[in-house]
């Protein structure tokens, strides 16, 4: 049976003499592993369209055990990506986030439309690269349907509270009254939470340009890979593994952290940035 479908290289590796061993995130058919055959020959026509990354529109011959393909044009080959090590990391974050929420068979519209967003404002210049991997976690915990509940405590549901506990097992903000139901809850500061609301709030397109400062950038990280991986019963993600190894993330030590002053610089725009105290999680918002 022959398939059509667009998809994302999420990997590709050598397979036998001359062929690729390719694994897809499709629009239709969610996870696939495909062959690639002779597209490792010098001549090949194939080998642009299944470069890691690529969104390319797939020609597929389903057979017992692997597809395979048998036509590949590249839509979208995110160059810059491949230019730039730091780049190449992030994207390698996302290939990795999206890689243990997809399966064979099953596709997941929402996912792959943030997926695509995501590597798109990845390639550009102006991006600052914290923020959009900030966000895209954010929205990632949406649209795989376990978001933090942030607006208000997860316990009690109070709106406000003089101090704030992120928890991963309660599922989103523990008030100063509620934080002993998780003994393993991080204080979250005020800064934190608000950037946490508004990077759920807007679409990843918005908020990109916008400069966090480093410490509250790490604030964030440390509080949201805690979450996905809490979430995603795991210890670590390689990618990121590899980032700090380079030097490009810094080691976070300790869960608990002193409530930060840090200040929030937007880029090529003036304004307040962080304002909003209200404001559901849109869920029908657009990637
Ligand atoms: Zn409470």
């Amino acid at each position: 049976m022959l398939i059509k479908t667009e998809a994302f290289v999420l990997k590709s590796q050598k397979y036998r003499e001359s062929d690729s061993l390719i694994v897809l995130f499709s629009r239709k058919l969610g996870k696939i592993s495909a062959v690639a055959k002779g597209s490792r020959r010098a001549k090949s026509q194939m080998l642009a369209g299944i470069q890691p990354f690529c969104h390319s529109d797939f020609l597929l011959y389903q057979g017992r055990s692997l597809y395979t393909v048998n036509q590949v044009e590249a839509k979208q080959i995110f160059y810059p990506l491949r230019e730039d090590y730091q780049r190449l990391m992030e994207a390698a974050y996302l290939v990795e986030l999206v890689d243990i929420e997809i399966n064979e068979g099953q596709p997941h519209p929402r996912l792959y439309s943030l997926f695509g967003t995501g590597l798109t404002l990845l390639s550009r210049n102006e991006t600052e690269l914290n923020t959009l991997t900030r966000a895209f976690e954010v929205h990632y915990t949406r649209v795989c349907g376990y978001a933090p509940q942030t607006m208000a405590c997860v316990a009690c549901g109070i709106a406000y509270s003089e101090q704030w506990s992120f928890s991963a097992a309660q599922g989103g903000i523990l008030c100063g009254n509620c934080r002993h139901q998780d003994p393993q809850a991080s204080h979250i500061s005020p800064t934190c939470l608000k950037l946490l609301r508004y990077l759920g709030t807007k679409p990843l397109q918005d908020v990109v340009r916008l400069k966090i400062h480093q410490k509250l950038n790490d604030e964030l990280q440390q509080l949201m890979r805690h979450y996905l991986l809490y979430h995603m019963e795991r210890h670590q993600f390689r990618s990121q593994k590899l980032l700090q190894q380079q030097g490009f993330l810094p080691v976070i030590k300790g869960s608990e952290k002193e409530n930060t002053s840090t200040t929030l610089t937007e880029t090529g725009k003036s304004g307040t940035v962080i304002k909003t105290e209200s404001g559901e999680n849109s869920d029908e918002q657009k990637e």
